[in-house]
């Protein structure tokens, strides 16, 4: 499968001024003490990541107006989540001063547009100072389509939300996908669309309910699941294995027994943990145990895959064509319980299938171990990647133009 959607590529700019949605939620830091303390950027990859598109519109002579939302808050603003420590970042990054515009829309936001000359770029306040933001108003979309006569989604990690700045806006303007958004539906498209087999899909993580609906579209798809982390204790108590004090979500193990059931009836092979890591309490310096069997007596809680476990996986990814991996085995951020972690993701490092690495905490893990550099692509949206890979249509990528098919058979062609 490869991107439907018009692309940024195809998209003559020269001249024009262009609304790019782009994903700065990064996290912030504060650059001194104190409550009042000017913010900075305390990790720039995702502003990193958005790069490729804002430079090809420039070098094609197009003015830029980017905008982001950046953290929860809540329809008003708040000085602490201004975009003004992003547009700092985005300058050195980018070697030009990147105008910052006070608010989101109205004032003089759109002079500020207006007055844009090719390669010029100017980035607005918080998108979700405004309750029309999430609320996808009409109105807010209208207004942020005044500022431009493109509109070039990058958001990625935003494309599940049908928001004014990701969906609505493309009712007004002309809407391509940028390069990292294609990129990301073109890579995760192929996991689901056509994989190099087999199949091997690594799930771990906190909670069953986030990725049961990956879970259930891999059971058709997929050769192999292997499940770790906190979800798998969901899956014991619907085996009826105990499992002390593990952290068990209690809506997880209805969701748990129904995948069980179905991957009963499926060719998928859907592995769980053969042994565990134990401890007293959710704690890096608490009491530790190996266990060689997955029952859980009272008084102490699985906090990671144990060294069998993690051999049978680290086996499956390396006979795997194709990997993809999406939560941690478990709390890895505690070293006592990172092996199982670290085995999987030297695994997927070695593979020699493609891999494909989402989710926020994994792709933390990864880079907390040097290892981020080794698989072929990591997943910038969390959510967005989940829901992709349900098979969920993205609201985001939707309202974009459909790709020229004509365009497509030149390309071929040539
Ligand atoms: P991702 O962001 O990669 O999708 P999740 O957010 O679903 O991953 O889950 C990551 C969290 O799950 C981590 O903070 C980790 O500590 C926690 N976790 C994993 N295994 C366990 C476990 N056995 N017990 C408690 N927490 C766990
Ligand atoms: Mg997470």
């Amino acid at each position: 499968m490869s991107f439907a959607k018009a692309s940024v590529r195809d998209c003559d700019v020269a001249g024009h001024r262009v609304l790019v949605r782009v994903d700065f939620n990064v996290p912030l830091a504060a650059a001194g003490p104190g409550e009042a303390a000017d913010r900075v950027v305390a990790d720039d990859t995702r502003i990193r990541a958005a790069l490729p598109t804002i430079e090809l519109l420039r070098e094609r002579g197009a003015a830029l107006v980017l905008c982001s939302h950046l953290g929860r808050p809540g329809g008003k603003p708040d000085q602490a989540l201004s975009m003004a420590p992003v547009a700092a970042r985005l300058s050195e990054l980018l070697g030009t001063e990147v105008k910052q515009a006070p608010r989101v829309v109205g004032g003089d936001v759109d002079l500020m547009a207006g007055a844009l000359g090719p390669g010029d770029v100017l980035l607005l306040e918080n998108t979700r100072f405004l309750p029309g933001e999430t609320e996808n108003d009409p109105g807010l979309a209208a207004a942020l389509a005044q500022l431009a006569d493109i509109y070039v989604n990058d958001a990625f990690g935003a494309a599940h939300r049908a928001h004014a700045s990701t969906e609505g806006v493309a009712h007004h303007l002309p809407g391509y996908g940028g390069l990292l958004l294609e990129r990301e539906v073109n890579e995760l498209g192929a996991v689901v669309g056509s994989p190099r087999r087999p199949l091997v899909v690594v799930l771990g993580g906190a909670k069953v309910s986030d990725k049961v609906g990956v879970i259930d579209r891999f059971l058709e798809i997929a050769d192999r699941i292997l499940i770790g982390g906190a979800m798998c204790f969901s899956f014991f108590r619907a085996e009826g294995i105990a499992t002390g004090n593990s952290l068990v979500e209690e809506k997880g193990v209805e969701l748990a027994a129904e995948a069980l059931r179905r991957a009963e009836l499926s060719d998928c092979e859907l592995l769980l943990p053969v042994d565990l890591v134990l401890g007293r309490e959710f704690d890096a310096g608490t009491e530790r145990r190996e266990s060689d069997g997955v029952e859980v007596s009272d008084g102490w809680m699985g906090l990671d895959v144990g060294p069998r476990t993690a051999e049978r996986y680290a086996e499956a990814i390396a006979s795997a064509g194709t990997v993809l991996w999406n939560g941690p085995m478990g709390a890895f951020e505690m070293e006592p319980f990172a092996a199982g972690t670290r085995a999987v993701a030297e695994a997927v490092a070695k593979a020699p299938g493609t891999t494909v690495v989402g989710g926020g905490d994994s792709v933390a893990a990864l880079r907390g171990f040097g290892l981020d550099g080794e698989v072929d692509w990591l997943s910038t949206g969390g959510g967005a990647s989940l829901e992709l890979l349900e098979g969920k249509k993205l609201p985001g990528v939707e309202a974009l133009r459909d790709a020229d098919p004509t365009a497509e058979e030149e390309e071929a062609d040539a």
